[in-house]
């Protein structure tokens, strides 16, 4: 095989800038008696510093397509890529690592562990790198900081409203300065309001901390100020702006 070496090789896919890459993704829930097709044959990239926006009614796929581009979940079929490496391909071992090093995840009910503090809980996942102590503190209060939360610290996911918890949880998901956020219905739980300071702030974050962000939504927010919008209708792409 010589195809390293023509002057027709494409470049790496990190240098085209897709730090995300899915390509014809399908899957098939087997229910026993019957199958349900939750995804079919979706194709989507994901730029560096950019936002993508997957829209679609209740049980057209986010959800389904967000965990398979985490890992959190196997193809049926197709492959999906994050930062040029090939999830598909990977024993469980490997995907734990990868969730833990080059993916965030942002959930509708934010997620955060009742008993531990706001700080402790960004910490979460930088003991799961054996992150040291040191830097765990060093590095959590300034993510709070960015988040606007640098007097939040010590409250614990009850002591704080729902955007604030909500912002934790971005502060958490930025932890291990991950390639790509992926937030399904981050803004469900919170009112018009709060949800649009949430989804500022993801918007910010992007540009300052160099992520790209997945993020699954029915809010007209998210659609407005994202780079591009998919459409999931049972679990195909209808349409991409
Ligand atoms: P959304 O997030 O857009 O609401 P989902 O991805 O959760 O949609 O679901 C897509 C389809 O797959 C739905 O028909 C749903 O019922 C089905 N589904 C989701 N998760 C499972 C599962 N674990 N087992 C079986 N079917 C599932
Ligand atoms: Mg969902």
């Amino acid at each position: 095989m010589t195809h390293r070496s023509g002057l027709m090789t494409p470049p790496p896919r990190s240098e085209r800038g897709l730090i995300v890459e899915a390509v014809g993704l399908s899957r098939v829930y087997d229910m026993g008696s019957h199958t349900v097709e939750a995804l079919t044959d979706v194709d989507l990239g994901v730029r560096s510093g950019t936002m993508v926006a997957v829209r679609g009614r209740s049980g057209s796929g986010k959800t389904t397509l967000l965990n398979l581009l985490g890992g959190l979940d196997r193809p049926t079929s197709g492959r999906v890529l994050v930062d040029s490496e090939d999830l598909t391909t990977m024993d469980d071992e490997q995907l734990v690592e990868v969730r833990r090093v080059k993916v965030g995840f942002i959930f509708q009910a934010f997620g955060l562990i009742p008993i531990l503090t706001a700080r402790e809980n960004v910490q979460v996942p930088l003991r799961l790198t054996h992150t040291d102590v040191a830097e765990r503190e060093t590095r959590s209060r300034a993510l709070l900081e960015l988040v606007g939360l640098g007097d939040r610290g010590d409250h614990r996911p009850h002591e704080l409203s729902g955007g604030e918890q909500q912002r934790v949880a971005i502060a958490r998901a930025l932890a291990n300065t991950p390639r790509v956020i992926l937030a399904d219905e981050p803004t469900g739980q919170l009112d018009t309001r709060t949800g649009q300071t949430i989804v500022e702030l993801i918007r910010t974050l992007i540009r300052s901390e160099h992520v790209a962000v997945v993020i699954a939504t029915h809010d007209p927010a998210p659609l407005a100020i994202a780079d591009s919008v998919v459409e999931l209708r049972d679990g195909r792409i209808v349409s991409r702006g």
